[in-house]
C-alpha cells in the first residue's frame, strides 16, 4: 500500500464516520457531535411531495405553558404536531413535520416573538415529521437528531435537511435560560427516536411511541417492541403532566399507561397463541381487546394490523425447539 492510497483512506474513513466531530463546538449544547455536511454535498432527494403549496392547510401555535407552544398541522393522513420553546436566545422547534407548515412557522415564530428558530429537534428519521427541517436549516437553524437518524436520511433520499448534530444517549440544550434534555432510551418506534423533556413545564415530546387514546399506527411500521415497553416505562417515571405525541391530542401518564398495558397483552397474547401452533389464519380471529381500547382512536382500521405487527415481532424473537 503506497502512503498517498492510505492517507486517502484516513480521509474517506474520517468523512464517513457519522457524528465525526467537525467544525466550532457549540457552548449551548452537551453531549453534541458535530456532521460534517460536505460529505453530503452531492446527496440525491427524493421529490418532496408534502412540499406544495396548500392555502387550506390548517396550521396552529398555541401556547402550552409559560415559554412553552404547540404547533399542529393537518398533514394528510393526519394531524401532525411538536411541541416549540420560545427564550429570548431563540426558539426551539420539535419536528416541523411538513415543508408548508415549516415556512409558516418560522414565520409566525419570528412575528410574535421576534427570535429567530435556533435548533430543530427530529425526533426521529420518518419523512412525515422531519419534513421542512430544511427550511429552518437554510434560515439558519441547527437541526439535530438521535445518530442513527443520519443513515436513513441519506439512504432513503429523505427531502428533509441533513442534521448539524448528532448524539448517542442524552443531549442537553441550554438556551435563553431554559434546558431541554434529549434522551435516547432504546430502538423503539424506528432507531433514531429521541424523547424530549422540559424539565421546568413538566412536558414531554414522545413522538409516535405514546398514544392518547388511540391505535399505534398500522403494523407498528419501524418496530422494536423490548425498545417500545423500555422507553414507556422511563416515560411513566418522568414527573410530566402534558405529553405531546406527535398526533391528534396530548397524553397524561394514565393514556401512557393505558398504552402500556395494551402494549403488553397483546404481545402475551400473540406469543402464546404462536406457542399454541396457530397459524395466521386462526390467530389473528382470536385476540381479544378490551371494551376501553375498542372505544380509541382509529380502532377499527388499525386493530387488525396492530396484530399483524406483534405477530411478525413475536415470530422474529422466538425459535422453539429448534
Ligand atoms: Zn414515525
Amino acid at each position: 500500500m503506497n502512503r498517498s492510497y492510505l492517507l486517502l483512506s484516513c480521509l474517506f474513513l474520517m468523512l464517513h464516520v457519522p457524528g465525526n466531530i467537525f467544525g466550532q463546538q457549540d457552548p449551548h449544547l452537551t453531549g453534541a457531535a458535530y456532521v460534517n455536511p460536505a460529505v453530503y454535498k452531492n446527496r440525491e432527494v427524493l421529490p418532496d411531495i408534502f412540499g406544495k403549496p396548500d392555502p387550506g392547510l390548517e396550521k396552529t401555535l398555541t401556547q402550552v405553558k409559560g415559554n412553552l407552544y404547540r404547533h399542529t398541522n393537518g398533514t394528510l393522513p393526519a394531524l401532525h404536531s411538536g411541541l416549540v420553546l420560545i427564550t429570548k436566545e431563540g426558539a426551539i422547534v420539535i419536528d416541523p413535520a411538513l415543508t408548508q407548515a415549516a415556512i409558516w412557522l418560522n414565520e409566525a415564530i419570528k412575528k410574535r416573538f421576534n427570535v429567530p428558530v435556533k435548533y430543530v429537534i427530529l425526533t426521529h428519521a420518518h419523512y412525515d415529521h422531519a419534513g421542512g427541517s430544511q427550511v429552518f436549516q437554510q434560515a439558519g437553524a441547527k437541526v439535530i437528531i438521535q445518530k442513527n437518524g443520519l443513515e436513513p436520511i441519506i439512504g432513503e433520499k429523505l427531502p428533509v435537511a441533513v442534521p448539524d448534530i448528532v448524539y448517542d444517549k442524552q443531549l442537553t440544550i441550554t438556551l435563553g435560560g431554559e434546558t431541554v434534555v434529549l434522551h435516547h432510551i432504546a430502538p423503539s418506534h424506528s432507531n433514531s427516536m429521541s424523547v424530549v423533556l422540559f424539565p421546568k413545564y413538566k412536558a414531554l415530546q414522545l413522538t409516535d411511541v405514546g398514544e392518547s387514546k388511540t391505535m399505534p399506527y398500522n403494523d407498528f411500521l419501524d418496530f422494536y417492541y423490548d425498545g417500545w415497553m423500555e422507553t414507556l416505562d422511563w416515560a411513566l417515571k418522568q414527573d410530566v403532566d402534558f405529553i405531546d405525541v406527535g398526533h391528534y391530542t396530548p397524553a397524561t401518564l394514565d393514556d401512557i399507561r393505558k398504552e402500556r398495558d395494551y402494549m403488553e397483552d397483546l404481545h402475551r397474547q400473540v406469543l402464546n397463541l404462536v406457542r399454541e401452533g396457530q397459524s395466521w389464519d386462526q390467530l389473528y380471529r382470536n385476540v381479544k381487546f378490551s371494551d376501553e381500547v375498542k372505544t380509541w382512536g382509529g380502532f377499527d382500521a388499525m386493530s387488525k394490523l396492530n396484530i399483524l405487527g406483534m405477530y411478525r415481532w413475536v415470530s422474529n424473537h422466538r425459535r422453539g425447539i429448534w
